[in-house]
């Protein structure tokens, strides 16, 4: 079997902009591709343009501006638009949209509706088991659960085999239990059956978790586009860092090529393009409370996080970091503590201006050795 990275590209999308009569675009330069078998997430705010992005692609919403194409074959540019019916795409909706009128299985039977009749039935044979739905073939909508619910509206749309799925927030209306195995169960069943899909998400945990490329967007634009491990430890701007995960931004100032902050000292990597003034991004999980850390500070805040505790920590310059500790180790409100920062890399940016990015390896000061990842 050929491998992911040699796949064919199933989808891409090339400068695409869409704009609701005519008014400011609500999506514009979104380019991205899929190969056969991955999971693209799109990530963002809400109002970013994500459900936008996904109506373009199944069809629901004209091109302004730049071309879609679906394996191989262009589907949408300015002057072209192929109706949704005829683009081999499967959607689940974010309120699901079953038909309420029909059973379970006549709802997984919608797409099938073409070749001869026992076909059709195994295909929704196979399609209510791969799904767990068999013993409830008989059941209408009103009768599941929103878990089960969501399930048909996947073998509905896995049904026809569409040679891409388009999900929006599809565990959005589940408990936070359920949604965990949802998401394990789609993870296999797009496996198993090599399926290309488009996840729409505002929730980072999500993207990260199950896609092999997160769009992170923002007012319509793509920040950036990269593989999970990417956009968490080199994210591309303030507001990727901070869309992906807790993030604290340290100031600091380049001296004598090195950055000084109140947590020390950082190479400026020789690509660094951005001026003196500078933020420091700092994940909790860089952060060690540790009583021969270097630097003071006092527990400001408290989150448990089952495994982990997240710390809010203030330091003596007024700045504050978040760190994670074991939720077996309590620190009360306002002790004091000491940290060290052990973060392998870390990551600039210029505090004037925010879409500049440069990763330095820590610590010049201490002369860690130089494990930095880099673009
Ligand atoms: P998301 O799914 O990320 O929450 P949407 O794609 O739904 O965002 O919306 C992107 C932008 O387009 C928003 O500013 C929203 O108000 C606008 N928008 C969405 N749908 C319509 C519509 N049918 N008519 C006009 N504007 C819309
Ligand atoms: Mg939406």
């Amino acid at each position: 079997m050929p491998s992911v990275a040699e796949s064919p590209v199933v989808l891409e999308l090339t400068n695409v902009a869409c704009a609701y009569d005519a008014g400011r675009p609500a999506i514009q330069g979104i380019s991205f591709a899929a190969r056969r078998g991955d999971v693209i997430g799109l990530l963002g705010p809400s109002g970013c343009g994500k459900t936008t992005t996904l109506r373009a692609i199944a069809g629901f919403e004209p091109v302004a501006e730049g071309e879609i194409s679906i394996n191989g074959t262009p589907v949408a540019a300015v002057n072209r638009h192929v109706p949704p019916e005829r683009r081999q795409v499967g959607m689940v909706f974010q309120d699901y949209a079953l038909f309420p009128h029909l059973t379970v299985r006549e709802n997984v039977g919608f797409g099938v509706r073409r070749g001869p009749a026992v076909d059709r039935r195994r295909r929704i044979d196979e399609m209510l088991e791969m799904t767990g739905l068999t013993d409830l073939a008989r059941r209408y909508p009103h009768a599941l659960s929103g878990g089960q619910q969501q399930r048909v509206a996947l073998a509905r749309a896995l049904a026809p085999a569409p040679v891409l799925l388009l999900l929006d927030e599809p565990f959005s209306n589940l408990d936070p239990d359920m949604t965990y195995r949802m998401r394990g169960d789609l993870l296999r069943l797009l496996n198993t059956t090599r399926t290309t899909a488009v996840l729409v998400t505002h929730d980072h945990e999500e993207a990260l978790g199950m896609a092999d490329t997160v769009a992170v967007l923002r007012h319509g634009c793509l920040e950036q586009c990269a593989a999970p491990e990417t956009v968490y430890h080199l994210p591309a701007s303030p507001f990727v860092a901070e869309c992906v995960g807790q993030a604290d931004f340290i100031p600091g100032a380049i001296r004598d090529a090195v950055v000084h902050t109140p947590l020390g000292n950082f190479f400026v990597p020789p690509d660094y393009p951005g001026g003196p003034e500078v933020v420091v991004m700092i994940r909790p999980d860089d952060v060690r409370i540790d009583d021969a850390g270097p630097w003071a500070g006092t527990i400001h805040s408290r989150q448990f996080q089952g495994a982990d505790m997240l710390y809010g920590i203030l330091l003596e310059s007024g700045d504050l970091v978040h760190g994670s500790a074991p939720s077996t180790q309590l620190l009360p409100l306002d002790a004091r503590v000491r940290l060290r920062i052990d973060a392998a890399h870390t990551v600039v940016f210029d505090r004037h201006a925010e879409r500049s990015r440069c990763v330095c390896k820590r610590d010049a000061a201490r002369g860690r050795a130089p494990e930095g990842i880099r673009d």
